[in-house]
Protein backbone atom coordinates (compact mmCIF):
# COMPACT_ATOMS: atom_id res chain seq x y z
CA UNK A 1 0.00 0.00 0.00
CA UNK A 2 1.37 3.44 -0.90
CA UNK A 3 -0.64 6.27 1.50
CA UNK A 4 -0.87 9.77 -0.52
CA UNK A 5 1.80 11.09 2.49
CA UNK A 6 3.70 8.67 4.22
CA UNK A 7 4.34 10.44 7.40
CA UNK A 8 4.83 7.44 10.02
CA UNK A 9 7.98 6.72 7.32
CA UNK A 10 9.37 10.64 7.24
CA UNK A 11 8.88 11.02 11.47
CA UNK A 12 10.90 7.79 11.95
CA UNK A 13 13.38 9.94 10.56
CA UNK A 14 14.01 11.72 13.27
CA UNK A 15 12.13 10.23 16.51
CA UNK A 16 15.16 9.94 18.76
CA UNK A 17 15.81 13.54 18.26
CA UNK A 18 12.22 14.33 19.04
CA UNK A 19 12.13 12.07 21.86
CA UNK A 20 14.92 13.51 23.59
CA UNK A 21 13.53 16.98 22.99
CA UNK A 22 10.68 15.81 24.50
CA UNK A 23 12.50 14.39 27.67
CA UNK A 24 13.77 17.86 28.03
CA UNK A 25 10.51 19.52 27.85
CA UNK A 26 8.67 17.29 29.78
CA UNK A 27 11.41 17.76 32.66
CA UNK A 28 11.45 21.59 32.22
CA UNK A 29 7.72 22.02 33.77
CA UNK A 30 6.76 24.68 30.55
CA UNK A 31 4.93 23.35 28.75
CA UNK A 32 2.45 26.43 26.93
CA UNK A 33 4.13 29.25 25.49
CA UNK A 34 7.55 28.69 26.67
CA UNK A 35 10.93 28.67 25.38
CA UNK A 36 10.86 26.51 22.36
CA UNK A 37 7.67 28.65 21.08
CA UNK A 38 10.00 31.95 21.45
CA UNK A 39 12.94 30.15 20.01
CA UNK A 40 11.07 28.94 17.46
CA UNK A 41 9.78 32.25 16.73
CA UNK A 42 12.92 33.74 16.73
CA UNK A 43 14.57 31.14 13.63
CA UNK A 44 11.49 31.70 11.83
CA UNK A 45 11.03 34.80 11.89
CA UNK A 46 15.26 35.27 11.41
CA UNK A 47 14.80 32.70 8.29
CA UNK A 48 11.92 34.36 6.75
CA UNK A 49 13.44 37.77 6.92
CA UNK A 50 10.52 39.17 8.78
CA UNK A 51 10.78 41.15 12.29
CA UNK A 52 8.36 38.78 13.72
CA UNK A 53 6.84 35.57 14.32
CA UNK A 54 3.78 34.73 16.59
CA UNK A 55 3.02 31.17 17.46
CA UNK A 56 -0.77 30.42 17.28
CA UNK A 57 -2.73 26.56 17.90
CA UNK A 58 -3.62 26.26 13.87
CA UNK A 59 -3.58 27.45 10.82
CA UNK A 60 -6.96 28.80 10.28
CA UNK A 61 -6.28 30.96 13.92
CA UNK A 62 -3.30 32.14 12.29
CA UNK A 63 -5.45 33.82 9.60
CA UNK A 64 -8.39 34.33 12.06
CA UNK A 65 -6.09 36.77 14.58
CA UNK A 66 -4.36 38.13 12.07
CA UNK A 67 -7.23 39.25 10.34
CA UNK A 68 -8.64 40.53 14.02
CA UNK A 69 -5.57 41.96 14.70
CA UNK A 70 -6.15 44.69 11.16
CA UNK A 71 -9.65 45.19 12.68
CA UNK A 72 -11.02 43.89 9.79
CA UNK A 73 -14.74 42.93 10.90
CA UNK A 74 -18.77 43.55 9.53
CA UNK A 75 -19.02 45.11 6.57
CA UNK A 76 -15.76 44.58 5.19
CA UNK A 77 -15.00 42.83 2.34
CA UNK A 78 -12.03 40.24 1.85
CA UNK A 79 -10.87 38.82 -2.06
CA UNK A 80 -9.62 35.37 -1.88
CA UNK A 81 -9.01 32.16 -4.19
CA UNK A 82 -12.54 30.05 -4.64
CA UNK A 83 -9.82 26.81 -5.21
CA UNK A 84 -8.67 26.63 -1.79
CA UNK A 85 -8.95 24.28 1.42
CA UNK A 86 -12.46 26.21 3.57
CA UNK A 87 -10.40 27.65 6.01
CA UNK A 88 -9.36 30.43 4.08
CA UNK A 89 -12.15 32.04 3.37
CA UNK A 90 -13.73 30.61 6.82
CA UNK A 91 -11.54 32.99 8.64
CA UNK A 92 -12.90 35.98 6.67
CA UNK A 93 -16.30 34.90 7.55
CA UNK A 94 -15.40 33.91 11.17
CA UNK A 95 -14.41 37.57 12.01
CA UNK A 96 -18.10 38.74 10.73
CA UNK A 97 -16.37 39.80 7.35
CA UNK A 98 -17.55 38.64 3.66
CA UNK A 99 -15.29 36.13 1.77
CA UNK A 100 -15.43 37.80 -2.16
CA UNK A 101 -14.03 34.94 -4.80
CA UNK A 102 -11.92 36.17 -8.01
CA UNK A 103 -10.78 32.75 -10.55
CA UNK A 104 -7.51 31.68 -10.67
CA UNK A 105 -4.69 31.21 -13.33
CA UNK A 106 -4.83 28.20 -15.38
CA UNK A 107 -1.42 27.62 -14.67
CA UNK A 108 -0.37 28.04 -11.49
CA UNK A 109 -4.02 27.32 -10.09
CA UNK A 110 -3.62 30.60 -7.68
CA UNK A 111 -5.48 34.01 -7.45
CA UNK A 112 -5.14 36.18 -10.96
CA UNK A 113 -3.93 39.38 -10.33
CA UNK A 114 -6.27 40.71 -13.43
CA UNK A 115 -9.33 38.63 -11.75
CA UNK A 116 -8.98 40.97 -8.31
CA UNK A 117 -9.23 44.07 -9.39
CA UNK A 118 -12.67 43.43 -11.41
CA UNK A 119 -13.93 42.31 -7.64
CA UNK A 120 -12.66 45.54 -5.52
CA UNK A 121 -15.66 47.63 -3.81
CA UNK A 122 -15.33 50.24 -1.39
CA UNK A 123 -16.24 47.72 1.30
CA UNK A 124 -12.53 45.69 0.18
CA UNK A 125 -10.30 45.65 2.96
CA UNK A 126 -7.57 43.02 2.15
CA UNK A 127 -6.50 40.06 -0.18
CA UNK A 128 -5.74 36.73 0.96
CA UNK A 129 -3.58 35.02 -1.80
CA UNK A 130 -3.38 31.34 -1.01
CA UNK A 131 0.06 29.78 -2.17
CA UNK A 132 -1.86 26.42 -3.22
CA UNK A 133 -0.20 22.98 -3.32
CA UNK A 134 3.11 24.65 -2.14
CA UNK A 135 4.12 27.46 -5.45
CA UNK A 136 3.31 31.16 -4.49
CA UNK A 137 1.07 33.37 -6.20
CA UNK A 138 2.00 36.31 -8.51
CA UNK A 139 2.95 38.13 -5.52
CA UNK A 140 4.63 41.32 -7.20
CA UNK A 141 0.97 41.76 -9.37
CA UNK A 142 -1.08 41.34 -6.26
CA UNK A 143 0.74 43.51 -4.49
CA UNK A 144 0.55 46.26 -6.88
CA UNK A 145 -3.14 46.32 -7.08
CA UNK A 146 -3.12 46.50 -3.24
CA UNK A 147 -0.90 49.54 -3.33
CA UNK A 148 -2.76 50.75 -6.02
CA UNK A 149 -6.13 50.28 -4.14
CA UNK A 150 -4.73 50.71 -0.36
CA UNK A 151 -5.50 46.86 0.30
CA UNK A 152 -3.75 44.72 3.32
CA UNK A 153 -2.31 41.38 2.06
CA UNK A 154 -2.23 38.51 3.60
CA UNK A 155 -0.63 35.26 2.86
CA UNK A 156 -1.76 32.02 3.42
CA UNK A 157 1.14 30.28 3.22
CA UNK A 158 -0.11 26.85 4.96
CA UNK A 159 1.18 24.97 2.06
CA UNK A 160 4.25 26.69 1.48
CA UNK A 161 6.85 26.68 3.88
CA UNK A 162 9.99 26.99 2.07
CA UNK A 163 8.63 27.99 -1.27
CA UNK A 164 10.52 31.29 -3.22
CA UNK A 165 9.29 33.75 -4.91
CA UNK A 166 12.20 36.04 -7.10
CA UNK A 167 14.03 34.21 -4.52
CA UNK A 168 12.08 35.46 -1.32
CA UNK A 169 10.78 33.39 1.21
CA UNK A 170 6.62 33.02 1.14
CA UNK A 171 5.73 34.47 4.82
CA UNK A 172 7.94 37.58 3.52
CA UNK A 173 6.13 38.89 0.67
CA UNK A 174 2.70 40.29 2.03
CA UNK A 175 2.11 42.32 4.99
CA UNK A 176 1.29 39.17 7.25
CA UNK A 177 1.26 35.51 6.48
CA UNK A 178 -0.60 32.77 7.80
CA UNK A 179 1.11 28.95 8.34
CA UNK A 180 -0.51 25.80 9.30
CA UNK A 181 1.93 22.97 11.08
CA UNK A 182 -0.96 20.53 10.80
CA UNK A 183 0.91 17.55 10.40
CA UNK A 184 0.47 16.56 6.82
CA UNK A 185 1.93 20.35 5.85
CA UNK A 186 5.06 19.74 4.41
CA UNK A 187 6.18 21.66 7.92
CA UNK A 188 3.94 19.65 10.01
CA UNK A 189 4.35 18.82 13.77
CA UNK A 190 2.66 15.99 15.58
CA UNK A 191 -0.98 17.38 15.94
CA UNK A 192 -2.25 20.99 15.43
CA UNK A 193 -0.38 24.56 14.95
CA UNK A 194 0.52 27.63 13.60
CA UNK A 195 1.96 30.57 12.84
CA UNK A 196 1.83 34.59 11.90
CA UNK A 197 4.64 36.14 10.56
CA UNK A 198 4.65 39.82 10.45
CA UNK A 199 6.78 42.73 10.16
CA UNK A 200 4.74 45.58 11.84
CA UNK A 201 5.63 44.87 15.34
CA UNK A 202 2.25 47.04 16.40
CA UNK A 203 0.15 44.74 14.61
CA UNK A 204 2.32 41.71 15.88
CA UNK A 205 1.73 42.68 19.50
CA UNK A 206 -1.84 42.55 18.27
CA UNK A 207 -1.92 38.93 17.61
CA UNK A 208 0.09 38.03 20.75
CA UNK A 209 -2.47 40.07 22.63
CA UNK A 210 -5.19 38.35 20.94
CA UNK A 211 -3.54 34.43 21.47
CA UNK A 212 -4.17 34.81 24.86
CA UNK A 213 -7.73 36.12 25.74
CA UNK A 214 -6.93 39.90 24.98
CA UNK A 215 -4.13 40.17 27.68
CA UNK A 216 -0.79 42.09 27.48
CA UNK A 217 -0.25 42.05 31.30
CA UNK A 218 -1.76 38.77 32.96
CA UNK A 219 -5.35 39.16 34.49
CA UNK A 220 -6.12 42.51 32.99
CA UNK A 221 -7.90 42.62 29.48
CA UNK A 222 -7.88 45.02 26.94
CA UNK A 223 -10.60 43.29 24.53
CA UNK A 224 -11.98 40.06 23.86
CA UNK A 225 -9.73 37.70 22.30
CA UNK A 226 -9.01 33.78 21.98
CA UNK A 227 -7.05 30.87 23.83
CA UNK A 228 -4.94 30.00 20.61
CA UNK A 229 -1.31 29.32 22.29
CA UNK A 230 1.26 26.83 20.58
CA UNK A 231 2.37 24.29 23.06
CA UNK A 232 6.43 23.76 24.11
CA UNK A 233 6.21 20.10 22.64
CA UNK A 234 5.40 21.23 19.27
CA UNK A 235 7.58 23.99 19.31
CA UNK A 236 10.06 21.41 20.04
CA UNK A 237 9.38 19.01 17.07
CA UNK A 238 9.49 21.91 14.94
CA UNK A 239 12.54 23.27 15.85
CA UNK A 240 14.13 19.72 14.88
CA UNK A 241 12.00 19.82 11.56
CA UNK A 242 12.84 23.49 11.16
CA UNK A 243 16.44 22.39 10.64
CA UNK A 244 15.80 19.50 8.19
CA UNK A 245 13.03 21.59 6.05
CA UNK A 246 15.18 22.84 3.27
CA UNK A 247 16.89 19.20 2.36
CA UNK A 248 12.56 17.68 2.82
CA UNK A 249 11.53 20.83 0.38
CA UNK A 250 14.59 19.91 -1.88
CA UNK A 251 13.49 15.95 -2.03
CA UNK A 252 9.93 16.79 -2.85
CA UNK A 253 11.08 18.15 -5.74
CA UNK A 254 13.54 15.88 -6.83
CA UNK A 255 10.36 13.55 -7.03
CA UNK A 256 8.60 16.13 -8.65
CA UNK A 257 10.76 16.16 -11.37
CA UNK A 258 11.14 12.21 -11.59
CA UNK A 259 7.32 12.80 -12.44
CA UNK A 260 7.71 15.32 -14.37
CA UNK A 261 10.48 13.87 -16.79
CA UNK A 262 8.62 10.22 -16.59
CA UNK A 263 5.13 11.38 -17.29
CA UNK A 264 6.07 14.34 -19.88
CA UNK A 265 4.80 12.36 -23.14
CA UNK A 266 1.38 10.94 -21.11
CA UNK A 267 -0.74 13.24 -23.19
CA UNK A 268 -3.87 12.82 -21.31
CA UNK A 269 -2.09 14.08 -18.08
CA UNK A 270 -1.67 18.16 -17.19
CA UNK A 271 1.42 18.14 -15.34
CA UNK A 272 1.92 21.37 -12.34
CA UNK A 273 3.63 24.24 -14.24
CA UNK A 274 6.23 25.75 -12.55
CA UNK A 275 6.71 29.91 -13.45
CA UNK A 276 10.43 30.38 -13.59
CA UNK A 277 10.22 33.18 -11.15
CA UNK A 278 9.42 30.99 -8.09
CA UNK A 279 10.07 27.42 -6.26
CA UNK A 280 7.58 25.19 -6.24
CA UNK A 281 7.91 22.91 -2.80
CA UNK A 282 5.20 20.62 -3.93
CA UNK A 283 3.27 19.91 -0.76
CA UNK A 284 0.87 18.12 -3.00
CA UNK A 285 1.69 16.84 -6.33
CA UNK A 286 -1.43 17.22 -8.50
CA UNK A 287 -2.07 15.98 -11.64
CA UNK A 288 -4.79 17.01 -14.19
CA UNK A 289 -6.97 14.63 -16.61
CA UNK A 290 -10.34 14.98 -18.08
CA UNK A 291 -10.87 11.12 -17.42
CA UNK A 292 -10.07 11.74 -13.35
CA UNK A 293 -12.06 9.08 -11.95
CA UNK A 294 -10.92 6.09 -13.77
CA UNK A 295 -7.10 6.83 -13.60
CA UNK A 296 -7.97 7.18 -9.68
CA UNK A 297 -9.86 3.89 -9.91
CA UNK A 298 -6.90 2.01 -11.87
CA UNK A 299 -4.18 3.54 -8.94
CA UNK A 300 -6.29 2.62 -6.81
CA UNK A 301 -6.61 -0.94 -7.74
CA UNK A 302 -2.83 -1.14 -7.48
CA UNK A 303 -2.94 -0.04 -3.29
CA UNK A 304 -1.97 3.93 -4.54
CA UNK A 305 -3.93 6.19 -2.90
CA UNK A 306 -4.78 9.29 -4.34
CA UNK A 307 -6.79 12.43 -3.30
CA UNK A 308 -8.83 15.42 -4.63
CA UNK A 309 -8.33 18.68 -4.01
CA UNK A 310 -10.45 20.34 -3.59
CA UNK A 311 -13.36 18.54 -5.46
CA UNK A 312 -16.03 21.36 -4.64
CA UNK A 313 -15.42 25.27 -5.22
CA UNK A 314 -15.72 28.22 -2.06
CA UNK A 315 -18.52 29.73 -4.12
CA UNK A 316 -20.46 26.76 -4.75
CA UNK A 317 -20.24 25.53 -1.28
CA UNK A 318 -23.31 24.80 0.89
CA UNK A 319 -22.20 27.09 3.60
CA UNK A 320 -21.98 30.12 1.34
CA UNK A 321 -25.33 29.88 -0.64
CA UNK A 322 -26.36 33.39 0.30
CA UNK A 323 -23.78 34.90 -1.13
CA UNK A 324 -23.88 35.87 -4.59
CA UNK A 325 -22.16 33.22 -6.76
CA UNK A 326 -23.85 30.29 -9.37
CA UNK A 327 -21.81 27.69 -10.94
CA UNK A 328 -20.02 28.79 -14.08
CA UNK A 329 -18.93 32.13 -12.14
CA UNK A 330 -15.47 30.90 -11.93
CA UNK A 331 -14.64 28.41 -15.31
CA UNK A 332 -10.62 27.97 -14.48
CA UNK A 333 -11.51 27.43 -10.24
CA UNK A 334 -14.54 24.82 -11.60
CA UNK A 335 -12.91 22.70 -14.32
CA UNK A 336 -9.55 22.28 -11.96
CA UNK A 337 -12.13 21.18 -9.10
CA UNK A 338 -13.54 18.26 -12.02
CA UNK A 339 -10.23 17.26 -13.40
CA UNK A 340 -7.58 17.67 -10.63
CA UNK A 341 -5.76 14.79 -8.48
CA UNK A 342 -3.05 14.04 -6.33
CA UNK A 343 -0.58 11.57 -6.28
CA UNK A 344 1.49 9.92 -3.30
CA UNK A 345 4.60 13.03 -2.58
CA UNK A 346 6.25 13.29 0.64
CA UNK A 347 9.79 13.40 1.47
CA UNK A 348 11.02 9.56 1.48
CA UNK A 349 8.81 8.24 -1.24
CA UNK A 350 10.83 5.20 -2.18
CA UNK A 351 12.41 5.06 -5.99
CA UNK A 352 10.70 1.46 -6.20
CA UNK A 353 6.85 2.81 -5.26
CA UNK A 354 7.55 6.09 -7.41
CA UNK A 355 8.48 3.74 -10.73
CA UNK A 356 4.89 1.73 -9.74
CA UNK A 357 2.73 5.06 -9.78
CA UNK A 358 4.52 5.92 -13.25
CA UNK A 359 3.93 2.87 -14.88
CA UNK A 360 0.28 2.87 -13.65
CA UNK A 361 -0.42 6.71 -14.75
CA UNK A 362 1.45 5.52 -18.13
CA UNK A 363 -0.74 2.53 -18.68
CA UNK A 364 -4.25 5.11 -18.08
CA UNK A 365 -3.51 6.61 -21.36
CA UNK A 366 -4.82 3.79 -23.14
CA UNK A 367 -2.12 2.59 -25.42
CA UNK A 368 -1.24 6.65 -26.78
C1 LIG B 1 -4.32 23.62 6.21
C2 LIG B 1 -4.72 24.93 5.67
C3 LIG B 1 -5.29 25.92 6.48
C4 LIG B 1 -5.68 25.69 7.91
O1 LIG B 1 -4.70 25.23 8.73
P1 LIG B 1 -5.08 24.41 10.08
O2 LIG B 1 -3.78 24.34 10.79
O3 LIG B 1 -5.58 23.08 9.65
O4 LIG B 1 -6.09 25.21 10.81
C5 LIG B 1 -5.59 27.13 5.90
N1 LIG B 1 -5.34 27.37 4.60
C6 LIG B 1 -4.81 26.45 3.78
C7 LIG B 1 -4.55 26.76 2.36
C8 LIG B 1 -4.49 25.18 4.29
O5 LIG B 1 -3.98 24.25 3.46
Amino acid sequence: MIPLINLKRQFQTVKHEILKEFERVLDSGQYILGPKVKELEKKIAEKLGVRDAVGVANGTDALVLTLEAYGIGKGDEVITTPFTFFASAEAVSRVGATPVFADVDPETYNLDPAKIEERITPATKAVIPVHIFGQPADMDDIMAVAKKHRLLVIEDACQAFGATYNDRPVGSLGDAACFSFFPTKNLGTLGDGGMVTISDSEAAQRVRTLRTHGTSKKYFHDKIGFNSRLDELHAAALLIFLEKIDGWNEQRRKIAGRYREALAEASHLTLPKEKEDRSHIYHLFCIGAKNRREIMQSLEAQQIHTGVYYPCCLHLQDVYASLPYKKGDFPVAESLSETLFAIPMDPFLPSDEQDQIISVLLASGGGE
